[in-house]
């Protein structure tokens, strides 16, 4: 870090326009109102965040009108703090981001490389199909659970059995999102026979897939749904009690954990605490929920 506060400026503009720059490659070209011009230290500007992100309560989300740049006035408490969209939080991918135009075409060629993979034999010979994942290319969010189960192998896509009537209800009826507007993967293409959780070995031959697809994707935000997901995609082996209700980062991207849809239809008193996670995701995406209908 420079001492020279001139040197410190310019490479904080220089951050600036490298940050725009990625921006507007991802079909982001313009701002509701433009960068303040006041000059910041490095210190306050790890706060400059798009302010729509991270409103802090359902009246703060009510007023928000649109997305504007400024300065966080103080950070909110660590564990429900919002890394979401810093400026100056670049993503940590090895790879260069994807053009809009070209991720539907890039996920295409993965997702035919999935279909003939045979690196799990058992899986391979058991499935009906692989199952690579559903939603577009651009989408803000993206949802990662654990493998097909029967529906989804008979199908070919994600979350379209019970639990993934229960996921659609989620996305749909808490967070006002169409569930097309999110996308929808598991950390494994092929379903595991009898619906058993995978084997390590599994995930470890699959996770190269999952990790280019998001890749591709670069969401603005990852959902992990389970602990196969969060202990494949964070790297730990927490329990999910204690990975849920708090913000992480996979690569850079703002990441929240909570439950599997399965095992909240198995345990639903624990809906309370996976609506209290999509809150917290809710919040920094800068969404309200949609009204009840009155019955
Ligand atoms: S689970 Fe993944 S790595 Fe294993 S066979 Fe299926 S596609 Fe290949």
């Amino acid at each position: 870090m420079p001492d020279d506060p001139r040197d410190e400026r310019s490479v904080l503009i220089r951050e600036v326009r490298q940050r725009l720059e990625s921006l507007r490659r991802a079909g982001i070209d313009w701002f509701p109102t433009p960068l303040a011009a006041a000059p910041v230290s490095r210190r306050t500007a790890q706060h400059v965040v798009v302010a729509a992100a991270e409103p802090e309560t359902p009246a703060a989300v009510a007023a928000t009108p649109a997305p504007t740049i400024t300065t966080a006035p103080s950070p909110p408490p660590a564990s429900k703090q919002a890394p979401a969209s810093s400026l100056f939080d670049a993503a940590d991918f090895d790879t260069p981001l994807v053009p809009p135009d070209e991720r539907l075409a890039q996920l295409a060629a993965l997702a035919q490389e999935v279909a003939a993979c045979e690196r799990c034999p058992i899986l391979a010979s058991t499935r009906t199909q692989t199952v690579f994942g559903s939603g577009p290319p651009t989408a803000r969010l993206m949802f990662v659970g654990e493998a097909p189960g029967a529906d989804e192998d008979r199908l070919g896509l994600p979350f379209v059995g019970r639990a993934g009537m229960l996921l659609t209800d989620m996305i749909t009826k808490g967070m006002g999102l169409r569930r097309d507007e999110v996308y929808i993967a598991n950390v494994l293409k092929s379903r595991p026979p009898e619906n058993r959780t995978p084997e390590a070995s599994e995930v470890a031959h699959c996770l190269p897939f999952l990790e280019r697809q998001i890749a591709i994707i670069r969401p603005q935000f990852l959902c992990l749904l389970g602990r196969v997901a969060a202990t494949a995609l964070l790297d730990t082996m927490l329990p999910l009690g204690r990975l849920r209700g708090r913000w992480h980062r996979y690569r850079g991207i703002p990441t929240i954990v909570t439950y599997h849809p399965s095992y909240l239809l198995r345990s639903p008193e624990e809906k309370k605490k996976a609506w209290e996670d999509l809150q917290l995701l809710m919040q920094a995406m800068g969404l309200k929920p949609p009204p009840r209908k009155k019955s």
